[in-house]
């Protein structure tokens, strides 16, 4: 517990992530774009930042969850960043979903200033984080990995180490192209069930207890969607994100993923309006839109 942890972005899964820092009794420092969601975190006793360079001045450790490459390029490496103020010895854990370029390079900007690097993204629902149930997917140095352990523990109850630094940010986007493409091959089967006037409940019930199953439907979909619930969680939007860093990276690597690209068609689609921010889920009520059929529910 003798870290003093740093924690850049709080949004629908940094902020109950940083929480259960917290709550278990972690020194933290907490710094957001969002003072509404700052002001959340120190509710429950952190300390604020007003930029990221007054969030690392004291940090041993820096945990980012940022939305996406950009981000996390600007806030470690900028010139008012993380690594602008970092002392060495420290660790910076990247918990942000980004393609494999960007981990590396951030890695290897981090290490050359003795700085260790550990990539921690995270897997399961928002739900999850908020019971502090979150899968890690890590690539780290052993020291590196023995060091982030007891934290990933304080917010999760699954730590998969993937690796060496790279290899969780390259299992993130393996993991997430099945998720993305879970959801929306979900959302095309509950439409056609509906249509052909099957209540969701049985179309659940019967899926699930077959090799059709998958936790899009039984766990995702049933606990958001289903329920009448569509405020994210996860983002349309930053689920086409996932979607498009694993076409970039199969196209890097010269395979063809055809199911991928007929579901990016779906998804920048239903991203250029007003589903971008509601959550993946919602991709069944896109295209219960597209097709004119009212969204089935699940009965309560
Ligand atoms: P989000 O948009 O809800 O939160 C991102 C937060 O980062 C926002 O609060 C924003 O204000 C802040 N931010 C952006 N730029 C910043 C900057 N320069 N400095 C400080 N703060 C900044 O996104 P999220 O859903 O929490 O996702 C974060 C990451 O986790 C993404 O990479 C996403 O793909 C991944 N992820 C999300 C989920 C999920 O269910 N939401 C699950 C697993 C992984």
């Amino acid at each position: 517990m003798s870290e003093t942890i740093a924690f850049i972005g709080l949004g629908a899964m940094g902020l109950p992530m940083a929480s259960n820092l917290v709550r278990k009794s972690f020194s933290v420092v907490g710094f957001d774009l969002d003072q509404g969601k700052l002001d959340k975190l120190v509710a429950l006793g952190a300390r604020p930042a007003g930029d990221v360079t007054s969030a690392v001045r004291d940090a041993t450790v820096v945990i980012t969850m940022l939305p996406a490459p950009p981000q996390v390029r600007e806030v470690i490496l900028g010139g008012a960043g993380i690594l602008a103020g970092l002392r060495p010895g420290s660790l910076v854990i990247d918990m942000s979903t980004v393609d494999p370029q960007t981990t590396d390079t951030v890695a290897a900007a981090c290490l050359e200033k003795g700085i260790a690097f550990v990539d921690a993204p995270v897997g399961r629902l928002v739900s999850h984080a908020e019971r502090g149930e979150s899968l890690f997917m890590v690539g780290a140095s052993d020291e590196g990995f023995a060091r982030a352990e007891p934290m990933l523990n304080a917010m999760g109850t699954t730590v998969h180490r993937c690796g060496p630094e790279g290899a969780g940010t390259r299992m993130k986007i393996v993991n997430n192209y099945l998720a993305v493409i879970g959801a929306q091959l979900t959302a095309e089967a509950i439409l056609l069930g509906t249509k052909l006037g099957l209540p969701v409940d049985v179309m659940k019930a019967v899926s699930g207890g077959t090799t059709a199953t998958n936790g899009q439907f039984q766990i995702n979909f049933a606990t958001k969607v289903l329920k009448g619930d569509t405020a994210p969680g996860f983002t349309i939007d930053l689920a086409h994100k996932d979607l498009m860093l694993a076409l970039t990276a199969a196209a890097q690597q010269r395979l063809g993923l055809p199911v991928g690209l007929a579901a990016a068609g779906a998804l920048g689609a239903a991203r250029g309006g007003a589903y971008a921010q509601r959550d993946f889920s919602a991709l069944l009520d896109y295209a219960c839109d597209l097709a004119g059929v009212t969204p089935p529910r699940l009965p309560d």
